[in-house]
């Protein structure tokens, strides 16, 4: 039963940890670190929301994404907050709430292209060391195992099929005429070929993560066995 049901209140211990939740898109990362956090009283940090508000600011700026030097220096000059929200975190870039602005296939091709450069990656991995600081979150992302908090009192890797993820991620999109699902599959596949092979961070999972590899689970299966894999850790500490 979740917490936000059995109206329990989260164990002290939960208040502090740490929860990494990496792998690549449509693996369910968002819904269940979303659920996650309601459960064990932890706050929700969604780091690919990071990469696609600098995203925005740089398309807004006209920069070129096939080189470093524009991002770099634009970094120089940018602020971006996550603050709580229902469904995604609340974003703000320079004081603005770009929330609603972040999910199109423009924003979300350009937050690959970005994520690509060292310096970009550095700053961001700073923003999220600090606002980790503290523990009592689920951050979720691509390298919170690996290089933002390797030593996270948990680490979930989550994956799928590509087929599965690509028809999960067009379900989100709304199935909308204009968006053939191989389209949205091809998309992502170009995405994940990005994060797993760029020269810094690569998408891979941490050695102490555990995978759950949810091809043929529903979601709530998935969402189930994180919890489980995060209740059982709350036992021993
Ligand atoms: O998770 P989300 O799809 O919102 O992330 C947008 C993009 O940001 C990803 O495609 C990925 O390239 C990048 N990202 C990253 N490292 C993270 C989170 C996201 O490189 N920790």
């Amino acid at each position: 039963m979740s917490a936000e049901k059995d109206g329990s209140r989260p164990a002290a211990s939960a208040q502090k940890i740490i929860v990494a939740i990496d792998g690549p898109s449509g693996a369910g990362k968002s819904t269940i670190a979303r659920h996650l956090a309601r459960h064990f009283g932890l706050l929700n940090l969604e780091t690919g929301a990071m990469y696609r508000a600098f995203a925005l600011k740089a398309l807004r700026e006209g920069l070129s994404l096939d080189e470093s030097a524009g991002p770099e220096s634009l970094a120089a000059r940018t602020t971006i907050r996550l603050e709580p929200g229902e469904e995604h975190n609340r974003v703000l870039l320079d004081g603005e709430d770009v929330t609603a602005l972040l999910r199109n296939q423009t924003v979300t091709d350009a937050a690959s292209r970005v994520s690509v450069f060292p310096a970009i990656r550095a700053w961001m991995v700073r923003l999220q060391q600090e606002m980790g600081a503290a523990g009592g979150v689920v951050m979720e992302g691509r390298d919170i195992g690996t290089v933002v908090f390797p030593e996270a009192e948990v680490k979930i890797f989550l994956d799928a099929a590509p087929e599965v993820r690509g028809l999960r991620r067009y379900e989100q999109l709304g199935a909308k005429p204009e968006v053939q699902p191989a389209e949205v599959i091809r998309e992502m596949r170009a995405r994940d070929e990005r994060d797993r092979n760029r020269a810094d961070s690569p998408l891979r999972p941490a050695p102490d993560a555990v995978l759950v590899d949810s091809t043929h689970m529903t979601l709530e299966e998935a969402v189930r066995a994180a919890e489980e894999i995060v209740a059982a850790k709350l036992a021993t500490v």
